[in-house]
């Protein structure tokens, strides 16, 4: 609604479409059978457009997705219905992505049988075992989403995404709508799950907090593009972007005396406008002279560790013979 109003305010006044944002660039991203790669970044730095591109739901406008080592746009047929069902989404909004009409039976078990992965005959024992899997009473299946808390129906999400018995699952801030408490109950399923159904999860997060316990591999995202990846241990550990630095800075710690909040100066650019050279420099305590000017290639600091700031050259990384992310 937002974005038709602001459409319609700018054909009132005269003013012709929008420019067009480029919500995600120069992203080049292998998924590893078997991880849990958490995607980070603030609100609107392009992490739920990637997601969504990975599922599908978004063509890219430019670059490939791959599945298996072919290219999805070029899928057809039982191919194309292969992707479809093996890389689902899990949604933020359990209060929103379930069909308020539907039994909790019809929601989990409709997909499957028109997809023919079980027969109708066989939908009710399927759907109780998946409720079961996700650690609900199968009596549930004849209740409506109405009825569940947010944690229970985010379970029912979960059961739903299962059913289609997909290789990878991309949670899309999947726990950030639930209590503390029970983000850690749904987070421990998502583990439980990745060894009992052989999950590979692509999981999108502002927070690096909820990140760190789940995940194999971070990506940090800013303004559309990752400006870090690394195994979450060296993320944690040894971050060499100074966004990361950033984010790292506003994790809260345990302890009252060694708490340290500095939250990041300034806002989360317009992707409309990025700023030239770095997107991150107007915000960077450690900008320099180049930063408004060049924009720094991702490249491998160490390895399994790439990073996209002039900082890794004065350090003395990124010389001839680095390997650097190929756009
Ligand atoms: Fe900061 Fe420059 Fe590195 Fe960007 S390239 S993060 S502005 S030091």
């Amino acid at each position: 609604p937002a974005d038709f109003i602001d459409r319609l305010g700018r054909r009132l006044r005269g003013l012709g479409e929008p420019p067009p944002v480029q919500a995600v660039a120069g992203v080049d991203l292998d998924i590893v059978h078997g991880e849990v790669l958490a995607v980070v970044g603030e609100s609107g730095c392009g992490k739920t457009t990637l997601g969504r591109m990975l599922t599908g739901i978004i063509p890219p406008t430019a670059g490939r997705v791959l599945y298996r080592g072919r290219d999805v746009a070029q899928m057809r047929g039982a191919e194309r219905r292969a992707y479809e069902l093996g890389v689902q989404m899990i949604f933020q909004d359990p209060f929103s992505s379930l069909n308020p009409r539907m039994r909790v039976r019809d929601i989990i078990g409709e997909a499957p049988v028109v997809h023919g992965l079980v027969s109708r005959a066989q939908c009710d024992d399927y759907v109780c075992g998946l409720l079961r899997k996700v650690g609900l009473d199968p009596d549930y299946r004849e209740r409506y989403p109405h009825q569940f808390s947010g944690g229970q129906r985010q379970r029912i999400g979960v059961a739903r995404a299962l059913a289609l018995r997909p290789d990878i699952i991309v949670c899309d801030e999947a726990v950030a709508a639930l209590d503390v408490s029970i983000q850690a109950q749904v987070l421990n399923l998502f583990m439980d799950l990745r060894n009992d159904f052989d999950l590979t999860y692509v999981f999108i997060s502002h927070n690096l907090g909820v990140v760190s316990h789940i995940s194999d591999r971070v990506a940090i995202m800013y303004l559309g593009r990752i400006v870090e990846l690394a195994a979450t241990e060296d993320v944690f550990t040894a971050a060499t972007h100074p966004y990361t630095q950033a984010l790292l800075k506003e994790l809260p710690v345990l302890s009252a005396a060694k708490r340290q909040f500095d939250p990041i100066s300034g806002e989360l650019p317009s992707p409309a406008d990025p700023p030239a050279g770095c997107a991150f420099h107007p915000r960077c305590p450690h900008a320099m002279p180049r930063c408004r000017s060049e924009r720094p290639v991702l490249q491998e600091v160490a390895p399994g560790h790439w990073s996209a700031c002039h900082l890794n050259e004065v350090a003395g990384v990124g010389g001839p013979g680095t390997k650097v992310a190929a756009f």
